[in-house]
Protein backbone atom coordinates (compact mmCIF):
# COMPACT_ATOMS: atom_id res chain seq x y z
CA UNK A 1 0.00 0.00 0.00
CA UNK A 2 2.71 2.66 1.29
CA UNK A 3 5.18 2.80 3.84
CA UNK A 4 4.31 6.29 5.01
CA UNK A 5 3.32 6.35 8.91
CA UNK A 6 0.64 9.04 8.58
CA UNK A 7 -1.57 6.43 6.25
CA UNK A 8 -0.17 3.77 7.99
CA UNK A 9 -1.35 4.61 11.49
CA UNK A 10 -4.88 5.64 10.15
CA UNK A 11 -5.33 2.13 8.13
CA UNK A 12 -3.04 -0.54 9.99
CA UNK A 13 -5.25 -3.48 11.40
CA UNK A 14 -8.44 -1.37 10.41
CA UNK A 15 -10.43 -2.67 7.52
CA UNK A 16 -14.05 -2.45 7.86
CA UNK A 17 -15.62 -5.23 8.88
CA UNK A 18 -16.76 -8.17 6.16
CA UNK A 19 -20.33 -8.59 7.56
CA UNK A 20 -21.35 -5.32 8.66
CA UNK A 21 -19.30 -2.71 6.69
CA UNK A 22 -18.40 -0.66 10.19
CA UNK A 23 -15.98 0.99 9.20
CA UNK A 24 -14.68 0.75 12.70
CA UNK A 25 -14.64 -2.77 13.46
CA UNK A 26 -16.25 -4.16 16.35
CA UNK A 27 -14.39 -5.07 19.97
CA UNK A 28 -14.41 -8.83 20.15
CA UNK A 29 -14.96 -9.45 23.59
CA UNK A 30 -15.68 -13.56 23.29
CA UNK A 31 -13.53 -15.87 24.73
CA UNK A 32 -14.25 -18.33 22.78
CA UNK A 33 -14.91 -19.59 19.42
CA UNK A 34 -16.98 -21.94 17.50
CA UNK A 35 -15.25 -24.97 15.67
CA UNK A 36 -16.92 -26.34 12.42
CA UNK A 37 -16.16 -29.93 13.30
CA UNK A 38 -13.34 -30.53 16.15
CA UNK A 39 -10.48 -28.53 15.26
CA UNK A 40 -12.02 -27.26 12.49
CA UNK A 41 -11.00 -23.51 13.44
CA UNK A 42 -12.49 -20.61 11.67
CA UNK A 43 -9.28 -18.11 10.98
CA UNK A 44 -7.14 -19.82 13.60
CA UNK A 45 -9.37 -18.80 16.59
CA UNK A 46 -9.71 -20.99 19.27
CA UNK A 47 -9.59 -19.66 22.72
CA UNK A 48 -8.85 -16.16 23.55
CA UNK A 49 -5.80 -16.16 25.30
CA UNK A 50 -3.94 -17.82 22.44
CA UNK A 51 -6.28 -15.28 20.10
CA UNK A 52 -8.69 -12.88 19.20
CA UNK A 53 -10.02 -10.73 16.64
CA UNK A 54 -9.29 -7.40 18.23
CA UNK A 55 -5.81 -8.37 19.46
CA UNK A 56 -4.99 -9.58 15.69
CA UNK A 57 -6.00 -6.21 14.51
CA UNK A 58 -3.53 -4.14 16.71
CA UNK A 59 -1.23 -6.64 16.44
CA UNK A 60 -1.19 -5.83 12.72
CA UNK A 61 -1.09 -2.34 13.32
CA UNK A 62 2.13 -2.44 15.34
CA UNK A 63 4.00 -4.86 12.78
CA UNK A 64 2.70 -2.62 9.91
CA UNK A 65 3.90 0.59 11.55
CA UNK A 66 7.48 -0.77 12.16
CA UNK A 67 7.49 -2.39 9.09
CA UNK A 68 7.37 -5.97 9.95
CA UNK A 69 5.38 -9.27 9.07
CA UNK A 70 4.96 -10.00 12.60
CA UNK A 71 3.45 -8.22 15.91
CA UNK A 72 2.44 -9.21 19.82
CA UNK A 73 0.49 -7.52 21.91
CA UNK A 74 0.88 -7.53 25.87
CA UNK A 75 -1.06 -7.14 29.33
CA UNK A 76 1.70 -4.58 29.48
CA UNK A 77 5.24 -3.10 28.04
CA UNK A 78 6.52 -5.22 31.01
CA UNK A 79 4.89 -8.06 30.07
CA UNK A 80 6.27 -7.97 26.67
CA UNK A 81 9.71 -7.55 27.97
CA UNK A 82 9.34 -10.62 30.45
CA UNK A 83 8.41 -12.65 26.95
CA UNK A 84 11.50 -11.18 25.56
CA UNK A 85 13.70 -12.44 28.29
CA UNK A 86 12.20 -15.66 28.06
CA UNK A 87 14.13 -15.97 24.69
CA UNK A 88 17.30 -16.29 27.37
CA UNK A 89 18.78 -19.47 28.96
CA UNK A 90 19.70 -19.71 32.51
CA UNK A 91 23.81 -18.83 32.16
CA UNK A 92 23.39 -16.47 29.12
CA UNK A 93 24.64 -12.65 29.61
CA UNK A 94 22.42 -9.71 29.11
CA UNK A 95 23.85 -6.62 27.79
CA UNK A 96 21.56 -3.25 28.53
CA UNK A 97 22.31 0.71 28.11
CA UNK A 98 23.14 1.81 31.32
CA UNK A 99 20.45 4.25 31.03
CA UNK A 100 16.59 2.05 30.91
CA UNK A 101 13.75 2.48 32.17
CA UNK A 102 13.71 1.84 35.63
CA UNK A 103 10.98 -0.97 35.61
CA UNK A 104 13.16 -2.89 32.54
CA UNK A 105 16.30 -2.81 34.99
CA UNK A 106 14.46 -3.67 38.17
CA UNK A 107 13.42 -7.47 36.21
CA UNK A 108 16.42 -8.02 34.83
CA UNK A 109 18.12 -7.31 38.12
CA UNK A 110 15.49 -8.63 40.69
CA UNK A 111 14.01 -11.44 38.92
CA UNK A 112 15.62 -12.61 35.80
CA UNK A 113 19.12 -12.84 38.16
CA UNK A 114 17.75 -15.23 40.59
CA UNK A 115 17.16 -17.54 37.08
CA UNK A 116 20.67 -17.65 36.35
CA UNK A 117 20.79 -14.71 34.11
CA UNK A 118 23.37 -12.07 34.69
CA UNK A 119 22.37 -8.81 33.37
CA UNK A 120 25.51 -6.20 32.47
CA UNK A 121 24.84 -2.39 32.23
CA UNK A 122 26.84 -0.44 29.36
CA UNK A 123 26.73 3.23 28.40
CA UNK A 124 26.33 1.70 24.73
CA UNK A 125 27.24 5.36 23.35
CA UNK A 126 30.54 3.73 23.95
CA UNK A 127 30.90 1.48 20.66
CA UNK A 128 34.32 0.61 21.76
CA UNK A 129 32.68 -0.62 25.02
CA UNK A 130 30.06 -1.94 23.19
CA UNK A 131 32.77 -4.08 20.80
CA UNK A 132 35.18 -5.38 23.65
CA UNK A 133 32.06 -6.46 26.03
CA UNK A 134 31.08 -8.60 22.20
CA UNK A 135 34.15 -9.76 21.46
CA UNK A 136 34.76 -11.26 25.27
CA UNK A 137 35.09 -15.04 26.19
CA UNK A 138 31.40 -15.04 27.06
CA UNK A 139 29.24 -12.08 25.10
CA UNK A 140 26.07 -11.42 25.49
CA UNK A 141 23.30 -13.23 23.77
CA UNK A 142 21.13 -9.92 23.83
CA UNK A 143 21.53 -6.51 23.77
CA UNK A 144 18.88 -4.31 25.22
CA UNK A 145 18.70 -0.53 23.80
CA UNK A 146 16.61 2.29 25.00
CA UNK A 147 17.08 5.51 22.52
CA UNK A 148 16.59 8.29 23.18
CA UNK A 149 17.32 6.71 26.64
CA UNK A 150 14.71 7.86 30.02
CA UNK A 151 15.61 10.41 31.55
CA UNK A 152 19.04 11.48 29.90
CA UNK A 153 17.73 11.64 26.24
CA UNK A 154 21.11 9.85 25.46
CA UNK A 155 20.89 8.62 22.11
CA UNK A 156 22.24 5.62 20.82
CA UNK A 157 23.66 4.32 17.40
CA UNK A 158 21.22 1.27 16.60
CA UNK A 159 22.81 0.19 13.73
CA UNK A 160 26.41 0.96 15.14
CA UNK A 161 25.18 -1.55 18.18
CA UNK A 162 22.92 -3.98 15.68
CA UNK A 163 26.47 -4.86 13.98
CA UNK A 164 28.62 -5.68 16.67
CA UNK A 165 25.78 -7.76 18.49
CA UNK A 166 25.15 -9.55 14.97
CA UNK A 167 28.73 -10.69 14.98
CA UNK A 168 28.37 -12.59 17.82
CA UNK A 169 25.38 -13.84 17.17
CA UNK A 170 23.42 -11.75 19.85
CA UNK A 171 19.60 -10.36 19.57
CA UNK A 172 19.61 -6.58 19.17
CA UNK A 173 16.07 -5.81 20.87
CA UNK A 174 14.77 -1.45 20.92
CA UNK A 175 12.90 -0.18 23.13
CA UNK A 176 11.11 2.08 21.08
CA UNK A 177 8.79 3.49 23.74
CA UNK A 178 10.14 7.34 23.47
CA UNK A 179 10.24 7.83 20.03
CA UNK A 180 7.58 5.37 18.40
CA UNK A 181 7.60 4.49 14.49
CA UNK A 182 6.91 8.24 13.76
CA UNK A 183 10.47 8.95 14.92
CA UNK A 184 12.48 5.55 14.03
CA UNK A 185 12.08 2.35 12.88
CA UNK A 186 14.99 0.20 14.84
CA UNK A 187 14.13 -2.58 12.06
CA UNK A 188 15.05 -0.93 9.32
CA UNK A 189 18.17 -0.20 11.33
CA UNK A 190 19.23 -3.89 12.27
CA UNK A 191 17.72 -4.64 14.94
CA UNK A 192 16.06 -7.90 15.80
CA UNK A 193 12.87 -7.11 18.40
CA UNK A 194 11.08 -3.70 18.55
CA UNK A 195 9.29 -2.93 21.97
CA UNK A 196 6.90 -0.82 23.20
CA UNK A 197 5.31 0.42 26.28
CA UNK A 198 1.78 1.23 24.39
CA UNK A 199 0.54 3.10 27.76
CA UNK A 200 2.80 5.64 26.37
CA UNK A 201 2.65 7.37 23.19
CA UNK A 202 0.83 4.70 20.87
CA UNK A 203 -2.05 4.94 23.54
CA UNK A 204 -1.63 8.66 24.03
CA UNK A 205 -3.93 9.30 25.99
CA UNK A 206 -2.82 7.93 29.38
CA UNK A 207 -5.71 5.45 29.43
CA UNK A 208 -4.22 2.25 28.68
CA UNK A 209 -1.47 -0.15 30.13
CA UNK A 210 -0.13 -2.34 27.27
CA UNK A 211 2.99 -3.76 25.64
CA UNK A 212 3.69 -4.55 22.07
CA UNK A 213 6.59 -6.19 19.78
CA UNK A 214 7.43 -6.64 16.16
CA UNK A 215 9.78 -8.09 14.39
CA UNK A 216 11.17 -9.54 11.25
CA UNK A 217 12.00 -13.20 12.06
CA UNK A 218 9.92 -16.01 11.67
CA UNK A 219 12.03 -17.89 14.19
CA UNK A 220 11.96 -15.20 17.55
CA UNK A 221 8.04 -14.51 16.40
CA UNK A 222 7.38 -18.64 16.97
CA UNK A 223 9.09 -18.58 20.09
CA UNK A 224 7.80 -15.19 21.50
CA UNK A 225 3.92 -16.16 20.47
CA UNK A 226 5.07 -19.75 22.23
CA UNK A 227 5.25 -17.83 25.13
CA UNK A 228 2.97 -15.48 24.59
CA UNK A 229 0.09 -17.95 25.11
CA UNK A 230 2.07 -20.26 27.53
CA UNK A 231 2.76 -17.50 30.38
CA UNK A 232 -0.18 -15.57 29.33
CA UNK A 233 -0.13 -11.99 29.95
CA UNK A 234 -2.39 -10.45 26.92
CA UNK A 235 -4.32 -7.39 26.40
CA UNK A 236 -8.03 -7.51 26.66
CA UNK A 237 -9.92 -6.63 23.75
CA UNK A 238 -10.88 -3.24 25.09
CA UNK A 239 -7.36 -2.55 25.99
CA UNK A 240 -6.77 -3.48 22.54
CA UNK A 241 -9.49 -1.14 20.68
CA UNK A 242 -8.53 1.83 22.95
CA UNK A 243 -4.09 1.31 21.65
CA UNK A 244 -5.44 1.19 18.57
CA UNK A 245 -7.78 4.31 18.63
CA UNK A 246 -4.36 5.86 19.85
CA UNK A 247 -2.20 4.94 17.32
CA UNK A 248 -4.79 6.43 14.79
CA UNK A 249 -3.45 10.02 15.77
CA UNK A 250 0.18 9.23 16.58
CA UNK A 251 1.79 10.86 13.65
CA UNK A 252 -0.20 14.44 14.04
CA UNK A 253 0.42 13.66 17.80
CA UNK A 254 3.89 13.37 17.61
CA UNK A 255 4.56 16.03 15.29
CA UNK A 256 2.61 18.53 17.62
CA UNK A 257 4.40 17.58 20.57
CA UNK A 258 7.85 17.73 19.49
CA UNK A 259 7.31 20.90 18.13
CA UNK A 260 6.21 22.18 21.58
CA UNK A 261 9.14 20.17 23.18
CA UNK A 262 12.12 21.98 20.77
CA UNK A 263 10.22 25.51 21.76
CA UNK A 264 10.02 24.77 25.62
CA UNK A 265 14.37 23.12 25.26
CA UNK A 266 15.27 26.13 23.58
CA UNK A 267 13.58 28.48 26.16
CA UNK A 268 14.72 26.27 29.11
CA UNK A 269 18.30 26.72 28.09
CA UNK A 270 18.41 30.51 28.18
CA UNK A 271 16.72 29.87 31.79
CA UNK A 272 19.23 31.24 34.18
CA UNK A 273 17.89 28.74 37.00
CA UNK A 274 18.36 26.15 34.96
CA UNK A 275 22.07 24.07 34.60
CA UNK A 276 21.43 21.73 32.27
CA UNK A 277 18.87 20.85 29.47
CA UNK A 278 18.83 17.35 27.63
CA UNK A 279 16.90 17.21 24.51
CA UNK A 280 17.97 15.40 21.35
CA UNK A 281 16.72 18.52 19.35
CA UNK A 282 19.04 20.84 21.29
CA UNK A 283 22.09 21.86 18.57
CA UNK A 284 24.43 21.18 21.67
CA UNK A 285 23.04 17.87 22.17
CA UNK A 286 26.43 15.52 22.09
CA UNK A 287 24.78 13.19 19.49
CA UNK A 288 23.06 15.60 17.21
CA UNK A 289 24.44 14.37 14.50
CA UNK A 290 23.00 11.05 14.88
CA UNK A 291 20.18 12.58 15.78
CA UNK A 292 19.59 14.16 12.36
CA UNK A 293 20.19 10.93 10.76
CA UNK A 294 18.54 8.50 12.85
CA UNK A 295 15.08 10.23 14.12
CA UNK A 296 13.08 12.00 12.22
CA UNK A 297 11.91 14.43 15.06
CA UNK A 298 13.81 14.99 18.27
CA UNK A 299 10.38 13.55 20.34
CA UNK A 300 8.51 15.36 23.40
CA UNK A 301 10.67 13.86 26.13
CA UNK A 302 12.87 16.80 28.01
CA UNK A 303 14.80 16.79 30.83
CA UNK A 304 16.63 19.27 32.67
CA UNK A 305 18.77 19.99 36.07
CA UNK A 306 18.51 22.71 38.53
CA UNK A 307 20.64 23.88 41.15
CA UNK A 308 19.76 21.00 43.86
CA UNK A 309 16.75 18.97 44.70
CA UNK A 310 14.79 21.32 47.03
CA UNK A 311 14.07 23.96 43.93
CA UNK A 312 13.39 20.96 41.97
CA UNK A 313 10.55 19.71 44.30
CA UNK A 314 9.38 23.20 44.63
CA UNK A 315 9.43 23.72 40.70
CA UNK A 316 7.24 20.35 39.90
CA UNK A 317 4.76 21.38 42.82
CA UNK A 318 4.21 25.02 41.50
CA UNK A 319 2.81 23.92 37.57
CA UNK A 320 -0.88 24.07 37.06
CA UNK A 321 -1.19 22.81 33.48
CA UNK A 322 1.82 20.16 33.79
CA UNK A 323 0.35 17.64 36.00
CA UNK A 324 2.81 16.01 38.58
CA UNK A 325 2.36 12.47 37.63
CA UNK A 326 4.39 9.57 36.29
CA UNK A 327 4.18 8.05 32.79
CA UNK A 328 4.57 10.19 29.58
CA UNK A 329 3.46 10.22 25.87
CA UNK A 330 -0.10 11.58 26.32
CA UNK A 331 -1.78 14.83 24.92
CA UNK A 332 -1.62 16.04 28.13
CA UNK A 333 1.64 17.58 29.47
CA UNK A 334 3.34 16.10 32.01
CA UNK A 335 6.18 16.98 35.04
CA UNK A 336 7.77 14.31 37.22
CA UNK A 337 11.37 14.30 39.54
CA UNK A 338 12.53 10.81 38.19
CA UNK A 339 14.99 10.40 41.05
CA UNK A 340 12.11 10.04 43.24
CA UNK A 341 9.44 8.80 41.40
CA UNK A 342 10.21 6.73 38.00
CA UNK A 343 13.55 5.77 38.63
CA UNK A 344 13.25 5.21 43.07
CA UNK A 345 14.03 1.48 41.88
CA UNK A 346 17.06 2.53 40.75
CA UNK A 347 17.86 4.53 43.27
CA UNK A 348 21.35 2.76 44.80
CA UNK A 349 22.56 1.42 41.48
CA UNK A 350 25.06 2.43 38.72
CA UNK A 351 21.91 3.40 36.64
CA UNK A 352 20.90 6.29 39.43
CA UNK A 353 19.68 10.01 38.35
CA UNK A 354 20.79 13.42 39.40
CA UNK A 355 18.24 14.34 42.33
CA UNK A 356 17.84 17.81 40.77
CA UNK A 357 16.76 16.28 37.76
CA UNK A 358 12.93 17.13 35.71
CA UNK A 359 11.44 15.45 33.61
CA UNK A 360 8.70 16.96 30.82
CA UNK A 361 6.17 14.67 29.21
CA UNK A 362 5.37 17.72 26.57
CA UNK A 363 1.68 16.88 25.40
CA UNK A 364 0.31 19.03 22.35
CA UNK A 365 -1.33 22.03 24.41
CA UNK A 366 -0.45 25.64 22.70
CA UNK A 367 3.40 25.97 22.93
CA UNK A 368 2.75 29.94 24.52
CA UNK A 369 0.63 28.31 27.32
CA UNK A 370 3.13 25.35 27.82
CA UNK A 371 6.02 28.15 28.34
CA UNK A 372 4.14 30.19 30.58
CA UNK A 373 2.95 27.61 32.82
CA UNK A 374 6.35 27.06 33.70
CA UNK A 375 7.20 30.42 34.12
CA UNK A 376 4.90 30.96 36.72
CA UNK A 377 5.83 27.72 38.27
CA UNK A 378 9.55 29.29 38.22
CA UNK A 379 8.77 32.32 39.83
CA UNK A 380 6.55 30.68 42.02
CA UNK A 381 9.10 28.23 43.08
CA UNK A 382 11.69 31.12 43.85
CA UNK A 383 11.92 31.39 47.48
C1 LIG B 1 6.59 2.73 30.70
C2 LIG B 1 7.75 2.14 30.03
C3 LIG B 1 7.97 0.75 30.04
C4 LIG B 1 7.06 -0.20 30.79
O1 LIG B 1 5.80 -0.24 30.24
P1 LIG B 1 4.45 -0.55 31.08
O2 LIG B 1 3.39 -0.43 30.06
O3 LIG B 1 4.36 0.47 32.16
O4 LIG B 1 4.59 -1.92 31.65
C5 LIG B 1 9.06 0.26 29.36
N1 LIG B 1 9.91 1.08 28.71
C6 LIG B 1 9.76 2.42 28.69
C7 LIG B 1 10.73 3.26 27.96
C8 LIG B 1 8.68 2.99 29.35
O5 LIG B 1 8.54 4.31 29.35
Amino acid sequence: MTDRIETLAVHAGAEPDLHTGAVVPAIQMSTTFKQDGVGGLRNGFEYGRSGNPTRLALEQAIASLEGAPHGLAYASGLAATQNVLYLLDPGDRFLMSDDVYGGTWRLADKVWRRYGIETDTLDLRDLDAVAAAFGSEHPPKMVWIETPSNPLLKVIDISAVARLAAVADATTVVDNTFATPYIQRPLDLGADLVLHSATKYLGGHSDVIGGLIATRSDELEERLRFHQNAAGAVPSPFDCFLVMRGIRTLAVRMERASANALVLALWLSERPEVERVHYPGLPDHPAAQLVERQMRVPGAMLSFELRDEERARRLAGATRLFTLAESLGAVESLIELPAPMTHASVADSSLAVPASLVRLSVGIEAADDLRADLEAAFTASAT
